[in-house]
This record gives C-alpha cells, sequence and structure tokens, in this order.
C-alpha cells in the first residue's frame, strides 16, 4: 500500500471508530464493593498518606513512573506554524500513541493556552507531580530555549523538548555512520548548519558536545559570524570566523546539515562541497534540496531528509519514545548529555546490525551503507538498545532515583 494519504482518509482516521486517537485504561479490578472501597473511599487514603509522608512514594503506588506529559501552546506546529493550542491537539495526541506503540510509556496529551514564558513555566510546574517525565513539544524558538532550560532547572523529572534533542539525538547518530563510512574523524570535519532556530542549535549543540570542531551556522541572513550585530544569545554562542558568506562556508565542508526551509541553499553551494559530502536536508515537509538535485552534483554524497519516501530519514519517532522509557524506568530527574550520546550511538550501532526476517519482509534486503545509515523506526531492537543505554549512562552519571540497577536484567526485561 502506498504512504501516500488523501485529506479524507486522514480525516476519517481521527474521528472513527472515535474522535481522537487516545482514551484510558484502567489496570486494577473494579467489580465489586469490596474493590470499590480498594479503589476510592476508604482504601485510596492509605497510599495518600504513604505519598504524603514521602513525595517519592508516588513511583509506588500512582502510575507517575510510567506516565509522560506532551505538552505544547501550539506556536510552532509541524511546518504549520503558530496555529494555536487546540489546533495542536491532533499531533499531540499523535505522539501519545507513538509513546504507547513503540515504548509502551502512557501519557497525556497537554495543550495550553499560553505563549508568555513566564506563565507558561508557572503553569507546567504546577501540574508536574502527576508525571513522570515532560515531554514539551512544537514550541516556537527562541522561547523553548528558556522554556526548558527552566523547567530543566526546577524540576526534578525528566524535561525534553523533542524537537531539538530528539532531532539532535538522531542526526548525531547519522553523523557518526556516515562519518565512519566516508573514513572521516569527527575533529577534523567542516559541518555547516543552515537553520539556527530550536532544532539547528540543539543539534550544533550535540555536534560539538560529539567531537566536531569546526561548525559554521547560518539563519536567514547568511553565515552566523563575528561581524554581526543582530543575533540572540542563543546564536551567539555559534559564531564564527572561519567564514562571512555562504560560498566560503561550504567550501570544502564535509558535511551540511539543513533545518530551514526549502531552497535556502542551492546546488551550486553543495558543488563547492568534499568530494564525498554528507548532506542532510531536513526542511519538512519540502526539503532545502531535494535528494536528486543533491546527486546531480555530488553522485556519492551520503543524503538523508525528514521524509519516509527517500532513504535514510530523520524521524524523531526512533529517539524519543525510547528515550523516556529509559529514562522512566531508572526514575531519573534530567535527561543529560550523556544519556543523550548514549542514545546516539545505540540508534548508530544497531543500523550495522543485519535486518531480523519480519523487517526484510517489511523493508527488503536493507544493509548498512550509503543508503541505510540509520535504522527503521519499526526495528523493535531499538527499544532494548536505547532504553538500556539511557538508563545504564543515567545511573552511571548518577542522575536516576532507583538504587539498584542491573544491565543484564533490564535488557532482558526490555526484550519481553
Ligand atoms: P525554527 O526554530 O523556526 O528555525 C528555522 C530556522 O531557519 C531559523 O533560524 C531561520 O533563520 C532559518 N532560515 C529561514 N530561512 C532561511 C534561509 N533562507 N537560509 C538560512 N536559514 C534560514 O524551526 P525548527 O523547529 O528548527 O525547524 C526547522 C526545519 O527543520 C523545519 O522545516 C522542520 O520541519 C525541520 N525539522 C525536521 C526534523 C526531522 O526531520 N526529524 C526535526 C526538526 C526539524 P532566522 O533565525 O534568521 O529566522
Ligand atoms: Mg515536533
Amino acid at each position: 500500500m502506498s504512504n501516500k494519504v488523501t485529506k479524507n482518509e486522514a480525516l476519517d482516521y481521527h474521528r472513527v471508530p472515535t474522535p481522537g486517537k487516545v482514551a484510558i485504561k484502567a489496570t486494577t479490578r473494579l467489580e465489586s464493593q469490596r474493590d470499590l472501597s480498594l479503589a476510592y473511599s476508604p482504601g485510596v487514603a492509605f497510599p495518600c498518606e504513604e505519598i504524603q509522608a514521602n513525595p517519592e512514594l508516588a513511583y509506588e503506588y500512582t502510575s507517575k513512573r510510567n506516565l509522560v506529559a506532551v505538552i505544547s501552546n501550539g506556536t510552532a506546529v509541524l511546518g504549520l506554524g503558530n496555529i494555536g493550542a487546540i489546533a495542536s491537539k491532533p499531533v499531540m495526541e499523535g505522539k501519545a500513541v507513538l509513546f504507547k506503540k513503540f515504548a509502551a510509556v502512557d501519557s497525556f496529551d497537554i495543550e495550553v493556552d499560553e505563549t508568555d514564558v513566564d506563565k507558561f513555566c508557572e503553569i507546567v510546574k504546577a501540574i508536574s507531580p502527576t508525571f513522570g517525565g515532560i515531554n514539551l513539544e512544537d514550541i516556537k524558538a527562541p522561547e523553548c530555549f528558556e522554556i526548558e532550560r527552566r523547567l530543566i532547572e526546577e524540576l526534578d523529572i525528566p524535561v525534553m523538548h523533542d524537537d531539538q534533542h530528539g532531532t539532535a539525538i538522531i542526526t548525531t547518530a547519522a553523523l557518526m555512520n556516515a562519518a565512519e563510512m566516508m573514513g572521516k574523524k569527527l575533529e577534523d570535519m567542516k559541518v555547516v548548519v543552515v537553520g539556527a532556530g530550536a532544532s539547528a542549535v540543539a543539534c550544533s549543540t550535540m555536534y560539538k558536545g560529539a567531537g566536531i570542531k569546526n561548525l559554521i551556522m547560518c539563519d536567514s541572513k547568511g553565515v552566523v559570524h563575528s561581524g554581526r550585530s543582530d543575533l540572540n544569545k542563543y546564536k551567539q554562542d555559534f559564531v564564527t570566523s572561519e567564514a562571512t558568506t555562504m560560498e566560503e562556508a561550504f567550501t570544502n565542508a564535509d558535511m551540511v546539515l539543513g533545518l530551514s526551509k526549502p531552497g535556502s541553499f542551492t546546488k551550486e553551494l553543495i558543488a563547492l562541497m568534499a568530494e564525498e559530502p554528507i548532506v542532510f536536508t531536513l526542511a519538512n515537509p519540502t526539503p532545502e534540496l531535494f535528494p536528486e538535485e543533491v546527486r546531480e552534483v555530488k553522485p556519492k554524497a551520503i543524503i538523508g531528509t525528514g521524509r519516509s519516501d527517500f532513504p535514510n530519514q530523520v524521524n524523531n519517532v526512533l529517539g524519543f519514545p525510547f528515550i523516556f522509557r529509559g529514562a522512566l524506568d531508572v526514575q531519573t530527574k534530567k535527561i543529560n548529555m550523556e544519556m543523550k550520546i548514549a542514545a546516539a550511538k545505540a540508534i548508530a550501532e544497531l543500523a550495522k546490525q543485519p535486518l531480523y526476517p519480519e523487517l526484510k519482509v517489511l523493508f527488503g534486503d536493507l544493509t548498512y551503507g550509503r543508503d541505510y545509515i540509520i535504522p527503521t523506526p519499526f526495528d523493535k531492537r531499538l527499544m532494548v538498545e536505547v532504553s538500556a543505554a539511557v538508563a545504564n549512562a543515567a545511573v552511571e552519571t548518577g542522575v536516576a532515583r532507583v538504587k539498584e540497577f542491573n544491565l543484564e536484567q533490564y535488557r532482558e526485561k526490555l526484550s519481553h
């Protein structure tokens, strides 16, 4: 069946059999008067008192340990822009479905009609006791940076803005494999990032964390260089003195990562790059350049897009369900850089493993190479590999609440 869908199909999918895509399921028995006394008054008072005495026991007696909030204010939804809180609800419900289907994580989608940074943070903080983690979603830059920073600092549960870090983790995995395939060392590479918004800033931060030294960022006005006086504080972290024009930036560059909009760079600029460059054009749904345009000037390039109809799709669903799975299972307080790097390495490693028979039926005989540098989201091994890597890194860096953690036993548990 084709992956292309019509408007009517999509609307029906959301309306039938019941409006929306998620519902709540009870997990305990409720069939008798006695069950009622346990589930509600008077029995329910006992766990309340236990939690009052020790709030950490919420992980024992409530759904907190497996519950993530997917929170948006609707200010940067898909490529649709600032469409408002309620219009973003189908996307947030969709995220909840992916959490559940891919990693058995429960979530509530919460659409907050508030764009003021202080007020938004207050609202999220006030509802945070309910959850074991918070996935911020589709909040516009630069406000998303301040919102995430504050919530990470002030809350003791993991908070991650997926548009930033989910993207950064997957593109770091792709970078690691592509660089290895090209025989390039990260510290010797010249990387151009086109875009300086939510995803580009997070990707650039993580690329530097992974070992990239020469990184040139470009925004809608060109190269983010030291001579500019119009840069916000997030862009200022990436000023370069290596280039002032896009032509200089692209000359002999080993990689370009496009997180901007269609047409923001040309194939003439790609032609200036190294002989076998890595070219990721991730603007969605229309990439900066289409793969065939890149191939015209650099036939040997490794190319990735955000779309499912080309090879090497950078899809955030490879990351966030499993990152939160691992984070929830060790009741972590943060998602730190070590956990993100561990996730990226696990994703990169999995692409090198041969497909198992079920996956071959779906995808044919894909093997690790230029057209397959990152795994498909349907690879069931992602759950074990990524969640275990994230949980282990959380324990090793001291941000996990669980005292006893056995990696082998945890991997075993995940594989069932
Ligand atoms: P964003 O925060 O709005 O940032 C967009 C950035 O693009 C801004 O910094 C903007 O520059 C820059 N830009 C606009 N026109 C440009 C041009 N002609 N040349 C160079 N830069 C230009 O958006 P975002 O959330 O980071 O997302 C950016 C794009 O990446 C979107 O298309 C999104 O769908 C896609 N994306 C894909 C994936 C994926 O495939 N997994 C993940 C995340 C994002 P100024 O700062 O000067 O305005
Ligand atoms: Mg998003």
